[in-house]
């Protein structure tokens, strides 16, 4: 028995115990393990430019940390809202697009309401809307049937949820909605729509442009994907302010470091030089697709992000562990709705995506 097992008990007290509506959950992680070639996260992994680096530091440098940050990020949601092309009233920010869908769930889902989220997506969705007791309504989508618009519809109308949360692209399968089902989506939901863009820097999904005819659209990115600021944890959302306002009720005051504003800011004014490999990555991703199409027995999703899915007809598990041990860690998604033979591999380097091209012909040969 642990130690404060032990106190407790000599104190005739009961053991710590989480709420019962979250017993059964496993907290979500992605394992971080020290290898040559991490493929499992789907971060940029060239490196952030020195010159770059340098003007953070600048910036950390003039900081007056004696006292609380801007509660509002003010400068930063400007810098946000000039870059998306929104009003600066209805953006907002947060630690990583995470803590924003978790602002979201807390305001306007929560106890007494529900949350559409459609299988197999990012299992966070689900995890965040019930760490805020959120119902989840899950549907799964069935591979072989795409979401058209009127799918999309019918599938929304349907749930009836309080809020929908919408991931395109896809993570982990891939693929983007165009826009005539992202606004059939918001046609049908009868409350918010929460449209998932943390990839959308790689693609065709374009849910911003939606914003002007969507009152109930709120399109939520990320600073950790194309960006290349993983580590910098940021994230945004554009939407109407009214939903702004929701999200200062719950937000912490002063959620925002100083230090990450003030390096999110200088990031943002070196846009050009950190997204200048999206152009590249778009091509390893048509070049890691073709040759792993190439293998024995692999299937290839479409991907319209910087990661791809694919099916072996190799164990999923034996398979990850046959990469990890030829130094490549990438991600087993099988335990997903619909996608029992498949893993994800993020776009890496050129180097780092022939060493997975080079070990998975090897595990597969
Ligand atoms: N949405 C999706 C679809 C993701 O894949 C991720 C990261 N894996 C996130 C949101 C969260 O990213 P962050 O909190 O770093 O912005």
């Amino acid at each position: 028995m642990s130690r404060s097992g032990t106190t407790s008990q000599a104190h005739g007290q009961a053991r710590p115990r989480v709420r019962d509506d979250l017993a059964d959950l496993v907290p979500y992680g992605a394992p971080q393990l020290d290898v040559p070639v991490r493929l499992n996260t789907n971060e940029t992994t060239y490196p952030v430019p020195q010159a770059v680096l340098d003007d953070m530091a600048e910036a950390v440098r003039a900081l007056g940390l004696e006292r609380y940050p801007d509660r509002e990020a003010t400068r930063l949601r400007e810098a946000l809202a000039l870059h998306a092309g929104h009003g600066t009233e209805g953006t907002w920010a947060a630690n990583g697009s995470n803590e924003v869908l978790q602002q979201l769930l807390m305001a306007f889902a929560g106890p007494r309401r529900s949350a559409l989220v459609v299988e197999p997506t990012y299992a966070m969705h689900s995890l965040i809307a019930r760490a805020t007791g959120t119902r989840v309504v899950a549907r799964v989508q069935p591979r072989d049937l795409p979401i058209t618009a009127d799918v999309a519809a019918e599938l929304v109308g349907e749930a009836g949820a309080d809020l929908t949360l919408w991931c395109s692209p896809n993570n982990p399968t891939g693929e983007a909605s165009g826009p005539e089902t992202l606004a059939a989506v918001c046609r049908a939901a009868p409350g918010l729509v929460v449209v998932d863009e943390a990839y959308g820097e790689f693609g065709r999904s374009r849910a911003a442009e939606l914003l002007p005819h969507f009152p109930n659209l709120v399109v939520t990115r990320t600073l950790s994907k194309a960006f290349r600021m993983a580590g910098l944890r940021l994230g945004y959302l554009l939407a109407d302010p009214a939903v702004v306002d929701g999200l200062r009720l719950v937000r912490l005051p002063y959620h925002l470091s100083s230090v990450t504003q003030a390096l999110a800011l200088r990031a943002l004014a070196h846009v050009g030089e950190l997204m200048a490999h999206v152009a590249v990555t778009e091509r390893e991703r048509e070049r890691v697709a073709a040759a792993l199409a190439r293998l024995p027995g692999v299937e290839v999703m479409p991907s319209d992000a910087n990661f791809l899915c694919f099916a072996t007809a190799v164990a999923p598990r034996r398979l990850w562990a046959g990469l990890l041990g030829r130094g490549v860690l990438v991600r087993d998604v099988s335990g997903y709705p619909t996608l029992d033979r498949h893993l994800r591999v993020s776009i890496g380097t050129r180097t780092e995506n022939d060493a997975f091209l080079r070990a998975i012909a090897a595990e597969l040969a």
